[in-house]
């Protein structure tokens, strides 16, 4: 059964396929520094199933920037990791801590969180919603067909949204191909789309003070 608390309008500028930290980051990002009107639409009802896991280092940067940090953090679906690399190559054996040498220059600790994703990916996906997002749970997109300046966006139930541009960010488990396969105006997803996304000419009506977020590690 589906379930929103956000009226659905049938023609957003952004519609992001996928609710997980992806599509719910991007989301928080472009309602927070736009006046692009962004949908996230997800297949599944949160709090859902999702294995782990072990947070890389960039993580807190982006969380922070995109508003989410503190929710997190008051959350408990986290605890505290620093980290480590070790390279067992026989010629250039090597062992690094996250930022050690930071460390050793000012004594402050880099470090990131083990979550629980079910708890997490629902802090996220409510702090894009409380941005502005208008976020549909239990809602599964079948079908992208891409137009010249409009696209159009297919739900399960056959109801038909117009948008400027579409992302998807369904993650790796069980492509739906109908809206797969017409990649031409999609984007995958990474939080540096979010500086794409606000560049395009077809939405900059809408991005008026937008700012760069040149300190979040690409990648
Ligand atoms: C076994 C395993 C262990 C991992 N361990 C780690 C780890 O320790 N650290 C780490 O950083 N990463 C880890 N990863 C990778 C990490 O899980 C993914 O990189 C991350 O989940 C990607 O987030 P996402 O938002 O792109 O996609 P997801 O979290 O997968 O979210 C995609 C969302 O899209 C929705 N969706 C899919 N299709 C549709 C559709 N047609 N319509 C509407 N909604 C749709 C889904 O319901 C889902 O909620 C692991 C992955 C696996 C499989």
């Amino acid at each position: 059964m589906a379930t929103s608390i956000s009226e659905r309008s049938d023609e957003y500028d952004v519609v992001i396929m996928g609710g997980g930290p992806a599509g719910s980051t991007l989301a928080a990002m472009l309602c927070r520094e736009t006046r692009l009107r962004v949908a996230v639409f997800d297949r599944e009802i949160f709090p859902r199933e999702h294995i782990g896991e072990s947070g890389a280092h960039p993580l807190v940067p982006v969380l922070q920037a995109s508003g989410a940090l503190e929710k997190v953090l008051a959350s408990e679906c986290w605890i505290k990791k620093f980290g480590g690399i070790y390279q067992w190559d026989n010629d250039r054996p090597f062992v690094g801590f996250f930022e050690h040498s930071d460390y050793l220059a000012d004594g402050v600790h880099r470090w990131t969180i083990h979550i629980n994703r079910a708890e997490f990916d629902t802090v996220l996906l409510d702090h894009a919603e409380s941005c502005g997002a208008h976020v549909f749970q239990g809602e599964r997109i079948v079908e992208f067909t891409p137009g010249p300046d409009v696209s159009d966006v297919r739900l399960e139930d056959g109801t038909a949204i117009r948008t400027r541009y579409f992302v998807d960010a369904s993650g790796r488990r069980e492509p739906d191909r109908g809206a797969r396969n017409h990649t031409r105006q999609a984007v995958a997803v990474g939080v540096q789309e979010y500086r794409c996304l606000v560049a395009l000419p077809q939405l900059q009506a809408r991005t008026a003070g937008s700012r760069g977020l040149e300190h979040i590690p690409r990648g």
